[in-house]
């Protein structure tokens, strides 16, 4: 595996399709689970692994997003990665970040409005890399639902010839997602972690009852809230959306999910169960 540095020496790669796992390093399953789907299905793998500073609003945890390239060297490596592509910040945004890719409606709502500009950061670094890469295939995972819509509008706005293809959310033994983020998390807050999980299953399947109606699904919605605030839970959100549109919707015919963002302590977790 080569450890790549400069936009230069990823462009002059040898030919051959190519998968690509965009990522901010970290790596658990839920990443090594896209590498090897990219490794499977075709002739190179490249993953970036770049924590990107204009994702991050004001006040999050840019400075201490856990990094250990040493450690996800190893990891990729393992997977069969061919190329792991690590620029630094001056790379990537050099010359300043002038031109932003904003996806629009879709990036309104959920994480779009609890984390002012996130989604404007994560569009315009995934063109960039998509750019930089220019992969046959990209792999994102359904754990990050509205960043799987919002990347999936801005290739089909912008004619972008990239194949996105979104795998399932891994998942601990006791149901919490994956997330690079959990380690943060004090031990009695990891207990109670994988209660968001829990509620999204409980609302799900109240939803796909066949006598199911609005006010219900509304109340239903309202308990797990309440749940969740009484164990600890900090809720920025919680909802029945449409997976595609990630508007909210109120009915049993699929497809629909639940999605929720919520801060246990000072760490903020998200997590989604889709119904297709
Ligand atoms: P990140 O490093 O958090 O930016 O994530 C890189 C990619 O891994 C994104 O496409 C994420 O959606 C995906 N990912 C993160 N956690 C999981 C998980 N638990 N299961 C599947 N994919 C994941």
């Amino acid at each position: 595996m080569r450890i790549v540095r400069t936009i230069a020496e990823m462009r002059s790669r040898p030919a051959g399709k190519t998968g690509f796992v965009p990522t901010m390093g970290a790596f658990h399953e839920g990443h090594l689970g896209l590498m090897r789907k990219a490794r499977h299905e075709n002739e190179q793998v490249v993953v970036s692994l770049f924590v990107n500073p204009t994702q991050f609003a004001a006040g999050e945890d840019f400075e201490r997003y856990p990094r250990d390239l040493a450690r996800d060297q190893a990891l990729a490596e393992a997977q069969g990665v061919d190329i792991l592509f690590a620029p630094d910040v001056d790379e990537m945004y050099g010359g300043g970040p002038t031109t932003t890719i904003q996806v629009g409606e879709l990036t309104e709502r959920w994480e779009g409005a609890a984390r002012p500009g996130h989604f404007d950061g994560v569009a315009t670094v995934v063109a960039k890399l998509f750019n930089i890469v220019r992969p046959e295939v990209a792999y994102f995972g359904q754990k990050d639902l509205q960043q799987c819509a919002v990347i999936q509008r801005m290739v089909q706005d912008l004619n972008i010839p990239v194949h996105v293809s979104i795998e399932p959310t891994m998942r601990e033994p006791d149901g919490l997602a994956m997330s690079s983020r959990n380690v943060y998390l004090s031990s009695e807050d990891r207990q109670r972690a994988p209660l968001l999980q829990a509620e999204l299953m409980k609302l799900v399947e109240f939803a796909a009852q066949p006598e199911v109606t609005a006010s219900s699904i509304d109340e239903a919605i309202h308990e797990s809230w309440e749940t969740l605030r009484n164990a600890g839970f900090a809720i920025d959100y919680l909802e029945m959306v449409d997976p595609d549109t990630l508007l909210p919707i109120r009915g049993n015919k699929p497809p629909y999910a639940a999605i929720v963002a919520a801060r246990l302590g000072r760490t903020r977790l998200i997590d989604n169960v889709v119904v297709r």
